[in-house]
């Protein structure tokens, strides 16, 4: 049995950045399980069920060394006994503890270059990767036909039907539901189960306005509800500034809410410039999603557990 968290719910203390006309939460995803965090965990959720219902023996999923994604699936496949590969981007022989912690929960890890990344997913390229991966992790005893292969972030449909789900945590009075956008199938996923009254509105945490608008469409979403913003991306994907990191540090601070640079910092930096900005009208009952994303690996290293300590 593996244990999460109830769902918390916590409120920001009006002060000089914003003023009682407007309500300010969070549902701290974060906060249900110390590795199966977040929209990572939502989105595995059913691809896992998925898996368990298959005939499949190993699962294949793809990222970076930095991927939330990866952190995820890896502890799950632990918890959950399932044979896991982790392809991931970049051939450099790299170590950080992003990595270490991988491998600890026992992920094979199967380096390729950034030009044979771009092809994850084309079919033809996965089937010669499939193949390659039986052949080099011959332990698993496996044939390429049976790996269970999750898209990078577990954006796929069972991803954003676990999405979905974010919104049975959220009170019905919330008049807007704000969420950091990578693949914008989290935000699929919420707009998917929202009330006629809210509003899903989206920061987005890089550039490519284009894509994120096609890929909520390609999963489902109608763009009706939702709103995404483009202006609190800092460059990029991953990009920053010295304001960004010192909102970061100031704000974690002020409400007791770890946020990194990469998502919730730029998500929270957003909500906040949209109050200053009146985006929101007065009685808006805002509810920021914490989708994760800062994980304690050191702890799960020398401890060896990655279950919450009871
Ligand atoms: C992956 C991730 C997101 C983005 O989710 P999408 O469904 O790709 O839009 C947001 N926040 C955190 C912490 C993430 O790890």
């Amino acid at each position: 049995m593996i244990h999460f968290q109830e769902p918390i719910i916590q409120k920001i203390q009006p002060d000089q950045s914003f003023s009682n006309e407007i309500e300010l939460s969070v549902l701290r995803e974060d906060l249900l399980h110390p590795f199966l965090s977040g929209n990572k965990w939502r989105k595995l959720k059913y691809n896992i069920e998925d898996f368990k219902h298959s005939d499949k023996k190993a699962i294949v999923t793809f990222g970076g060394k930095f991927s939330n994604h990866l952190v995820a699936t890896a502890a799950a496949c632990k918890l959950f006994n399932i044979p896991i590969i982790g392809i991931l981007r970049g051939d450099e022989n790299v170590s950080n503890p992003n990595l270490l912690f991988l491998q600890e929960c026992g992920m094979k890890l199967y380096p390729i270059s950034r030009e044979e990344y771009r092809e994850r997913h084309n079919i033809l390229f996965l089937k010669n990767l499939s193949e390659q991966i039986v052949k080099k992790f011959s332990e698993l005893n496996c044939t390429s036909a049976d790996l269970f292969i999750i898209p990078e972030g577990g954006s796929n449909p069972a991803g954003v039907k676990g999405c979905r789900e974010i919104m049975n945590n959220i009170p019905q009075e919330t008049t807007h539901i704000c969420v950091a956008c990578g693949t914008g199938s989290t935000i699929a996923g919420i707009a998917g189960n929202i009330l006629s009254h809210q509003i899903a509105v989206g920061i987005s945490v890089l550039k490519a306005e284009n894509f994120m608008s096609n890929s909520i469409l390609k999963h489902g979403a109608s763009l009706e509800q939702i709103k995404i913003f483009f202006d609190y991306h800092f460059g990029g994907y991953a990009k920053t500034k010295p304001e960004l990191l010192e909102f970061c540090d100031d704000y974690s601070k002020r409400w007791n809410l770890p946020i990194e640079p990469v998502y919730t910092g730029k998500l929270f930096f957003g909500i906040m410039d949209l109050i200053k900005k009146n985006y929101f009208p007065v009685g808006s009952k805002i509810v920021a999603i914490h989708t994760g994303g800062i994980f304690d690996f050191e702890k799960a290293l020398t401890n060896k557990n990655l279950e919450p300590n009871l």
